[in-house]
């Protein structure tokens, strides 16, 4: 599974950081640091932080594996 963070509607909230800390990670107050392709057994967390993020700045899946913008 693949996952791209819309950097520009991120709004450093953090959540999915606190939902799947394996994947996301903030780097200082605002910069969001990722893993593009989720590792086994962090399916669920992702997809978690996908349902808490504010924004829905998190897209997973065949959304995020088209390479478009
Ligand atoms: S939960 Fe959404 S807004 Fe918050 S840091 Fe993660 S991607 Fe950004």
């Amino acid at each position: 599974m693949n996952v791209v963070v819309d950097l520009n509607r991120c709004q450093g909230y953090a959540q999915c950081a606190f939902l799947a800390p394996e994947v996301f990670a903030m780097h200082g107050e605002e910069a969001l640091l990722y893993h593009p392709v989720v590792p086994d057994g962090q399916q669920e967390r992702v997809l978690r932080a996908v349902a808490a993020c504010p924004v829905q700045a998190i897209l997973v899946g065949e959304e995020a594996g088209t390479g478009e913008r």
